[in-house]
């Protein structure tokens, strides 16, 4: 059988420009480049009409005509995206901001945005006729493709550094893949799964190597645009770690541009910790990036030699964006903040977005003129410790009405108003 994709046309290399045939087992160019998915635009704006989404099923399927899989290829069976976009009044009142949105990709079946490259790299591993998949993680990446790939009964392994917190162990356990463990950062935990890839003939689902997985990562915005109904924000603010998220995000936009389905391009907001932020200090600096050390709590985005900074780079500067970078106090700030006004919970590197958000407000670049949607990338049961040292317990006391009131006065709380 001679599988084709309709609107495909090849996979084109980053960095010097060679061309290779879409096959579903496509990884890096022979000079080391990312490839990049390039379509049949064309076609896609012939075919595809706004309307046709009215009917389709509410996943990040729903944009098949600009994913790169084959005619026949079927949704993998967890229901992965159309993640709630919310307006958030209050909190963009708080920052003085002119429009907020937050989106929740938290609520993907695993619990964060990894599970639209997951899913699409499930879909290529079962066209390239694979059983087992591998990659490795600072958590989330590893979690989706255990969850995804358990779903539709591939085999997994996985490579996480020693670092990574309990609740996306515990996913992976669940899901029964086989986890390595690696003592040392993510950087080593990368190199001993490449090796073992290598070694093994895997199906490699490492975002920077193969290069379908960003086009899962960009449903994120054409939902995003869907949900403003085709009307772009001002700007797109998300953390950043290897840099395939946010170059995703940049695909999904100008994709839609270029069917016409929006009329002007967002700018994103590339947010990093400033513990680890090689590719903002880069752009910043205006110079080539070097690595860092991995020296920040928000372990998704602890990731001190990038894996895909090509993509990352040009996306942050054609879009021309802006950088910031936050503290962990920061970080955690905005958690509270976001989850005492939205009510949505991410993880530490799931609200650095917003976090950076919040400190573009407060430093004057972001004001009552500006809409900005804020993307939540992953949710905050992940990590709970984290969360309990910086918010508090709760009151403790035993089951006394007496007990109660004397807690109350000691906190200055007043439930009569
Ligand atoms: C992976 C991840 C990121 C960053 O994505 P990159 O592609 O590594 O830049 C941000 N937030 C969360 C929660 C993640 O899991
Ligand atoms: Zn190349």
């Amino acid at each position: 059988m001679i599988l084709k994709m309709k609107y495909v046309h090849y996979g084109k290399c980053v960095r010097c420009g060679k061309l290779y045939p879409a096959t579903p087992n496509l990884t890096t160019c022979e000079c080391g480049g990312i490839l990049d998915i390039q379509y049949d635009y064309e076609a896609i704006k012939r075919d595809f009409k706004k309307e046709d989404l009215k009917a389709r099923e509410k996943s990040m399927w729903r944009y098949r005509e600009l994913l790169p899989v084959e005619d026949q290829t079927a949704p993998p069976p967890l229901r992965v995206g159309w993640s709630p976009l919310y307006e958030a009044p209050r909190l963009a009142g708080i920052l003085g901001l002119g429009k907020l949105w937050v989106k929740d990709d938290g609520l993907n079946p695993t619990a964060s945005l990894k599970d639209r490259a997951s899913s699409m790299a499930v879909a290529k591993a079962i066209e390239a006729g694979a059983d087992t998949i591998a990659c490795s993680s600072t958590g989330n990446a590893a979690s989706s493709l255990a969850g995804n790939a358990a779903a539709a009964g591939l085999k997994t392994y996985i490579f996480v550094p020693s670092r990574a917190p309990k609740g996306k162990v515990a996913q992976l356990m669940t899901f029964g893949a086989t986890v390595i463990s690696v003592q040392g950062s993510y950087e080593d935990t990368f190199e001993l799964s490449k090796a073992a890839i290598d070694k093994w003939g895997w199906y490699n689902r490492n975002a920077a190597i193969n290069p379908y997985l960003s086009e899962g990562k960009k449903t994120v915005s054409l939902e995003i645009m869907e949900q403003l109904h085709w009307k772009a924000p001002d700007f797109v603010a998300l953390s950043v770690g290897d840099g395939c998220t946010i170059a995703g995000v940049w695909k999904g936009l100008k994709d839609l541009y270029a069917i016409g389905f929006i009329d002007r391009l967002p700018r994103l907001i590339s947010v990093q910790a400033e513990g680890c932020c090689p590719l903002n200090r880069a752009i910043a600096e205006n110079k080539p990036w070097h690595p860092m050390e991995e020296n920040t709590l928000a372990d998704s985005i602890a990731v001190g030699v990038p894996r895909n900074p090509d993509k990352a780079l040009n996306a942050i500067r054609e879009s021309n964006g802006l950088v910031v970078n936050v503290s962990d106090q920061e970080i955690m700030d905005a958690q509270k903040l976001l989850g005492r006004t939205t009510g949505v919970f991410g993880e530490p590197a799931g609200v650095t977005g917003t976090a950076g958000v919040k400190k573009l407000c407060e430093a004057g670049v972001l004001g009552k003129n500006d809409s900005v949607v804020s993307i939540v990338t992953g949710n905050g049961l992940k990590d709970v410790a984290n969360t309990i040292a910086h918010c508090g317990e709760p009151i403790s006391i035993p089951s006394d009405m007496e007990l109660l009131l004397k807690a109350f006065a000691e906190r200055g709380i007043h439930p009569e108003g």
